[in-house]
């Protein structure tokens, strides 16, 4: 292909995501096809001469289309939102088409810097102190590992990485039992394991964790030879948007000499709205590592995860690794492949950039205070169906709920509701009960499109039952 036929292509395929995006709301929301039902109209082997690009976007119309399930659809109430607003799609394109790898400063300063101004201009939305720095991971499993890799290494003096971990005690790491399967599989991946993840239970309205029960694990551990090692605290967990209190914990860790992560990877979007912060985020500002994802709820594509660092040192003793050919010469300088797992890093700060320019803060602020209203709304005309529970109150724009019969029923619901297209949810398991989770976030939806959502699952219900 030459750079004629490039542009060619990419006005025609910017066109079709236009005429995408216009045209969604009549698509079904999850994909309809069978398992298999894609791979099975692909060729066995690859072409051995080239084809054209006419055949190779039919192609795309004809198989890939019928295969999408769409999460840029406004009725998408599943998960939880990876928003992709549309200026963020074009930084997108932008940063496609440089291809940079910034591993190093050198390697692209821009991105660096870039990167450098992004992380500040979201501290300072998200209302965090200064002094918070921090870096763009692609997801916040890998910055939730790379906090969990840093309370190992912090908790065996700087050892482990060099040494192993066999002949020490067990390193223990407490969170509540609401966090996200990231943070067991972090446990896993570092070598803490899953038997030293302590999981405490939650009180409160908000399923905090139980700060009084994690001040007696800690004990009963350091009484039993094990080794405290840091803390994971959770605001918007994904099952029910769990969200423990702040400062008592961090008290705790204080008391212990823990290293605390706070994973806030769909809610810390909202803490933009100063009132939500003011409901959450008290005392956050004690966190060492803190991790939320503009790819979800905020609105920059897939993907982009900002971990923010009360002082990155202690994750660069953990992670920084130097050999001759990433060496660089001259000043100091930010290399941020040295804060982060994988060396390789694509230019995502570009996205934030685009997207925080083209809104500003207020203009994403809107957009998250009508979701938090509409979610009240709309799980008020749920408690109205008849025989409907709603089983958690909204936590942000997060709700479940249950309809009338056992846990078979409510997975009933959900693939009815699922295969008839109009809306998408997911199901969830809360107090060992199933559930059916609301959770409203797409970034185009509207009162109407998240209200509508009542009507069918009443519609889709009485087909059912
Ligand atoms: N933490 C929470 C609370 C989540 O809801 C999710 C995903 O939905 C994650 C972590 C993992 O996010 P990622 O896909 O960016 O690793």
């Amino acid at each position: 292909m030459d750079w004629d036929e490039f542009a060619h292509w990419g006005k025609h395929i910017s066109d079709w995501a236009a005429d995408y995006h216009k045209t969604l709301r009549d698509r079904p929301v999850r994909a309809q096809t069978a398992p298999g039902e894609i791979a099975a109209q692909l060729p066995v082997a690859p072409p051995e001469s080239g084809e054209a690009m006419e055949m190779i976007l039919a192609d795309v119309e004809r198989i890939v289309m019928p295969g999408v399930t769409h999460w840029q659809h406004p009725r998408f109430f599943a998960y939880f939102p990876a928003n992709a607003a549309p200026p963020s799609m074009l930084a997108e394109m932008l940063v496609s088409t440089l291809a940079v790898q910034c591993m190093l400063w050198q390697t692209s300063p821009a991105a660096t810097e870039v990167e450098g101004v992004m992380i500040d201009w979201l501290r300072q939305a998200l209302g965090l102190a200064e002094g918070y720095s921090g870096v763009i991971q692609d997801s916040a499993s890998s910055a939730t590992l790379s906090a969990v890799l840093t309370m190992r290494e912090r908790a065996t003096g700087w050892r482990g990485n060099r040494a192993g971990l066999s002949g020490q005690g067990h390193l223990r790491i407490y969170c509540s039992d609401q966090v996200h399967s990231s943070i067991d599989r972090a446990c896993w991946v570092a070598g803490i394991g899953q038997d030293n993840l302590v999981k405490i239970g939650t009180t409160g309205p908000r399923y905090g964790i139980d700060v009084a029960a994690l001040r007696q694990a800690i004990a009963a551990d350091r009484a039993a030879g094990h080794i405290p090692a840091g803390i994971i605290a959770v605001t918007g967990a994904t099952g029910i948007g769990a969200s423990d209190i702040l400062g008592p914990l961090l008290q705790v860790s204080r008391d212990e000499d823990l290293y605390t992560h706070l994973d806030a990877a769909w809610a810390g979007a909202a803490m933009i709205c100063p009132e939500f912060r003011e409901d959450f985020w008290a005392d956050v500002d004690g966190f060492d590592s803190i991790v939320f994802n503009p790819h979800k709820w905020l609105g920059a594509q897939f993907d982009c995860s900002v971990q923010f660092l009360r002082d990155p040192q202690a994750q660069l003793n953990t992670l920084k690794i130097e050999p001759e050919y990433l060496k660089t010469s001259g000043e100091a300088v930010t290399n941020y492949s040295e804060w982060t797992i994988p060396l390789g890093r694509r230019f995502r700060a570009l996205k934030i950039w685009f997207l925080l320019r083209s809104y500003g803060v207020e203009g994403l602020r809107s957009r998250i205070r009508n979701h938090v209203t509409w979610s009240g709304e709309v799980c008020d005309r749920i408690r109205a169906l008849e025989g409907f529970e709603i089983v958690t109150e909204p936590i942000l724009s997060l709700f479940s709920f249950r309809c009338p019969g056992d846990d078979q029923m409510q997975q009933r619901l959900v693939d009815a509701l699922n295969d008839d297209g109009r809306i998408y949810l997911t199901q969830g398991l809360h107090e060992g009960r199933k559930i059916i989770r609301f959770s409203v976030g797409q970034f185009d939806c509207t009162r109407e499109d998240v209200m509508m959502a009542a009507g069918v699952i009443d519609e889709v219900w009485k087909e059912i039952a």
